[in-house]
């Protein structure tokens, strides 16, 4: 594996009182990973990047870096760079001065500076424009500029924390298809630190959800959004319905759970009549209709209280017996003639596989 956290805790002390920004993360990144840490902001992203890096002495637990234990290791003497959301870069240079001078600082030959410079340069497309200053180009080309500059020193693994937070979102979006390819044509391992989902899900082999110090989910971006591990991840990936009530019976295999007449929703799971239970369900897995589904399908029934036409698909709004609100989207095919409208009653029905 290229990095290994084993209980990594932070603590700091502030006004006197401890305060722990990581809780005891444990994760394992293999070589050649494009891995996002995704979580809201204060979940300790951060730190745990900048423990990585080498920036935070942890509290307790190791970091390892491609088999070696580097919990106390200096940053300039780990195998690896980081990339901030500022991109840092020297004002009165050019963008060769900027992305040579690391290696110019570490004494390599000139003609070496030059290839690899060279190399750099047109991988992040920026040849051509070599003489620049900074603030003669977009923010989009100084990211580019300061991946250069990172990736020159030829690191086996990069950290990028928020690096396109700065850009607007158009150009974020052809950012993220940018650093994908240029990660897969220098295939070394990319960290990278981001509160936004669908910036983690596009990118990512595979994603580790935190809340709160903690990573609550490590998998690939179809897991955690089809099968969310925990109400939290639900909650912050996408658009989710959370459906809660007690268990009221066991069919073969399957809890059941009923909210209302009619109603039986199915769930998978090692469950006992009278137990709480609490599911999560997409909004696109859901059917609408107005006539009773048949099946093995889990199904409540509820009241439309609106209608979002979107395009693509309806949004619709479900009131069940329960008081509960449910989200369904439902695609507008070319010869869709199921229009509930508002007022209507309505089943919605799922397979349990998706709860
Ligand atoms: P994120 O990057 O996910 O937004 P951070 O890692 O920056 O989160 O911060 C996690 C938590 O740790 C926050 O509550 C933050 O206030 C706290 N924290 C971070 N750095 C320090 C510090 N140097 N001193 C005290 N508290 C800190
Ligand atoms: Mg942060």
């Amino acid at each position: 594996p290229a990095i290994e956290l084993d209980g990594v805790v932070k603590e700091y002390l502030s006004h006197g009182e401890v305060v722990q920004a990581v809780k005891g993360v444990t994760l394992t990144i293999a070589e050649g990973e494009f891995f996002s840490l995704l979580g809201p902001s204060g979940c300790g992203k951060t730190t745990t990047m900048r423990m990585i890096a080498g920036f935070e002495d942890p509290s307790r637990g190791r970091v390892s870096l491609h088999g070696r234990d580097v919990t106390h290791v200096p940053p300039n003497k780990r195998d690896v760079n980081m990339v901030f959301q500022s991109y840092a870069l020297f004002p009165h240079m050019s963008v060769w001065e900027n992305v040579a001078f690391g290696l110019r600082r570490k004494k390599v030959p000139d003609s070496e500076i030059k290839h690899r410079v060279g190399e750099m340069l047109e991988i992040v497309d920026l040849v051509g424009r070599e003489k620049r200053r900074p603030r003669e180009m977009s923010g989009g080309q100084q990211q580019r500029v300061a991946l250069a500059r990172a990736l020159v020193n030829r690191p086996r693994a990069l950290l990028l924390d928020e690096p396109l937070g700065a850009l607007d979102l158009k150009l974020r979006q052809a950012m993220q298809i940018e650093l994908k390819r240029i990660q897969r044509e220098v295939g070394i391992t990319f960290v990278y630190v981001t509160h936004d989902q669908s910036e983690a899900l596009t990118m990512s082999d595979r994603i580790a959800v935190m809340h709160d110090g903690l990573v609550e989910q490590l998998a690939s971006p179809r897991e955690i959004y089809e099968r969310p591990a925990t109400a939290f991840v639900a909650g912050f990936i996408g658009t989710s319905n959370l459906i809660s009530g007690t268990v009221d019976g066991i069919t073969s295999g399957f809890a059941m759970l009923k909210l209302g007449e009619g109603d039986h929703v199915l769930v998978e799971g090692d469950y006992r009549a009278g137990d709480p239970i609490a599911i999560t369900v997409r909004p696109e897995k859901i059917r609408i209709s107005t006539e009773e589904p048949t099946g093995d399908v889990s199904v409540v029934r509820g009241t439309v209280s609106e209608v979002v036409y979107l395009g693509l698909y309806n949004s619709y709004a479900v009131r069940l017996a329960n008081g509960a609100e449910v989200t369904v989207f439902q695609q507008n095919a070319l010869d869709s003639t199921s229009t509930a409208e508002r007022g209507d009653a309505v089943w919605l029905s799922w397979q349990p596989q998706h709860s």
